[in-house]
């Protein structure tokens, strides 16, 4: 067979369901390519689409089978189970791409209102890892809440084998204990690890306090959700206790999954405020001035 792939979202990173269902008909003798809208002749061509506001391309309708997938297109998409399976990687597709992907897990025990793991993923459970890329100089592991697994020490071991440098991007502090910590101290961490104080109602302050007991504070970047039922006084509490602790925060204004909401003038200013680290290291957000003659301190004192 003859088949093309599409990356819908474009070429911004390792798109994972395309590397494996390239892996898959490779091993069945099948010709595999980036589709070529003009030139190509295709008995099959997959389409892949993550993100929602990424419009879709339609090249190939009519021409051949064209088979949809991706949370852009459903939130439950899955593979093809016998696709599924398999831990082949054709990272051939992406070789402008010096570093692995990676799941060990899949799933979250949580379901934050915002987020549609659980929806498209279930229960928390782990899963083989897949080849890594061969000319990979790092591992992005991409587990949603990669403490949680019941066998994240399975997960640390593998990655201790491998022996690159990891990026975490699921750290859950909420369950973080002195064991897991202990162990997350013996990864080799390429860069920050990546916490979330997404929820206004839960005081994480105790927490926080425990976790830097046990690993340095300014190896934590922690993710702030903000513009999701939150007011400008708890958004504040969450980045200043952040900042008593020594961690960096990073303000993520909430999108919705169709990407119709767009962030309100407060929630920018305090994005660009809080995310450029020299900004926020030398000023407070109520000197902050965004624009001429626009001072942050006028946000704050409506919230009063
Ligand atoms: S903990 Fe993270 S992955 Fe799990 S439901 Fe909440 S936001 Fe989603």
């Amino acid at each position: 067979m003859n088949i093309g792939l599409v990356d819908v979202d474009g070429h911004n990173f390792p798109n994972f369901a395309l590397m494996r269902i390239s892996a898959y008909h490779k091993a069945q003798g099948d010709n595999v390519e980036w589709a070529m809208p003009l030139f190509g002749n295709y008995d099959r061509v997959y389409q892949s689409k993550i993100f929602t506001f990424t419009p879709d391309k339609t090249d190939f309708d009519g021409r051949c089978e064209v088979i949809r997938g991706g949370t852009g297109y459903d939130v439950r998409s899955q593979l093809d189970p016998l696709m599924e399976c398999i831990t082949e990687m054709d990272y051939s597709l992406y070789p402008q791409y010096p570093f692995s992907i990676q799941f060990l897990s899949r799933g979250c025990i949580r379901q934050c209102p915002f987020c549609l793991v659980h929806d498209k993923e279930g229960r928390i459970h782990s899963v083989l890892p897949a080849q890594l890329n061969p000319n990979g100089k790092w591992i992005e592991v991409l587990d949603n809440n990669f403490f949680a697994n019941p066998d994240w020490l399975a997960s640390v071991q593998y990655l201790l084998e491998v022996g690159q440098p990891v990026n975490l991007h699921g750290v859950d502090i909420r369950i973080m204990n002195e064991e897991q910590a202990y162990w997350l101290n013996k990864l080799r961490l390429r860069r920050n690890i990546h916490i979330a104080w997404d929820l206004p109602a839960l005081d994480l302050t105790d927490k926080l306090r425990e976790v830097t007991r046990y690993i340095k504070p300014y190896k934590i970047m922690c993710y702030v959700l903000v513009g999701f039922n939150s007011t400008i006084e708890q958004d504040m509490y969450r980045i200043e206790t952040l900042r008593s602790f020594g961690i960096k925060p990073y303000v993520m204004p909430y999108r919705d999954f169709e990407n119709k909401r767009t962030p309100s003038q407060y929630e920018k200013d305090l994005a660009q405020y809080v995310n450029k680290l020299q900004i926020f290291k030398t000023c407070s957000f109520a000197d902050f001035m965004p624009r001429k003659g626009f001072k942050c301190s006028a946000y704050l004192q409506k919230a009063l």
